[in-house]
């Protein structure tokens, strides 16, 4: 199941460039339910896809129609891995942006971006130091479903809802790394969530991401130096995984300056296609 968010606050499934809107149906779902810990829609989502959708009483929508929003609107956390690709990390130690022990996601581990950076495709990014150089980074982002903690290897991805684009946007510069990712709107995920079920491999996913027409960044993920089972154990032993909990992944080479009145395209096999305009 692809599952969004759009317009006002209301969500849908999508397919074939159609969204048929399920916001009603969640809803009753949602009010006959105990409340619980992490983001609710992402904690229903294994009893939706269950759920025996009545089509001709939805309504549809075209996606190029809607305003899509984030597909989870309250994470409890964003971590995400610095340095997960190696042609990435070579470019960094080229370009003097990264040293010591950052280079290896063994000794740096993940680190946090706050869940007030999140926007949504439709909102464009807004450069909130135009004299500065401000960098994107595509990455695959996995959304935790289950959860829980000290996840062993074996059973992580059990622990996934699905998966999701993300644009970990980054200011460059000397500041601890989690206040240059954390300005608001430096988080753009999109266009919709993807159940696992629908993600034929997450160890072979190509993602890329072009700026005006020309691509920066092309990779796949079997090029991760973690690959999604051990991101998600590891961040386990450190913080109770809960749903809708979002994890980046890591950017490969190619990162690169974006500017006001870019249009950014970001593609995730099996997943599909994000815009986004850097507003001018
Ligand atoms: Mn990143």
């Amino acid at each position: 199941m692809k599952l969004c968010r759009f317009n006002d606050d209301r969500v849908g499934v999508v397919s074939d460039g159609q969204i048929r809107d399920v916001t009603d149906v969640v809803a009753d779902m949602l009010a006959g339910r105990p409340a619980a810990k992490g983001d609710p829609l992402v904690a229903l989502l294994p009893h939706l896809i269950e759920a025996p959708l009545d089509h001709a009483k939805l309504a549809e929508y075209a996606v190029s129609d809607v305003r899509l929003a984030s597909p989870v609107a309250a994470p409890s956390r964003i971590l995400a891995a610095p340095v997960n690709y190696k042609a990435h990390v070579e470019e960094m130690i080229a370009s003097g942006l990264a040293q010591g022990h950052q280079l290896d996601i063994a000794k740096a581990g993940l680190f946090l971006k706050a869940v007030s950076s999140l926007a949504a495709p439709s909102d464009g990014i807004e450069i909130r130091f135009p004299e500065r150089r401000t960098d994107h980074e595509i990455e695959l982002v996995i959304v935790i479903g289950r959860g829980g903690r000290d996840i062993p290897l074996d059973d992580a991805l059990g622990a996934v809802a699905g998966y999701t684009l993300g644009l970990d946007i980054t200011l460059r510069g000397t500041e601890d790394r989690s206040l240059r990712k954390s300005i608001d709107g430096y988080t753009v995920i999109g266009p919709w969530l993807v159940t696992a079920d629908e993600i034929d491999d997450t160890g072979a996913l190509d993602i890329a991401l072009s700026v005006n027409g020309t691509t920066r960044q092309k990779a796949n993920t079997a090029e991760l130096v973690w690959d999604v089972a051990r991101i998600v154990s590891f961040a386990s032993t450190y913080v109770t995984l809960l749903p809708g909990d979002l994890i980046f992944t890591g950017t490969p080479q190619g990162v690169g300056p974006i500017r006001p009145g870019d249009v950014l395209r970001a593609e995730g096999q099996w997943i599909g296609v994000m815009e986004v305009q850097v507003r001018p």
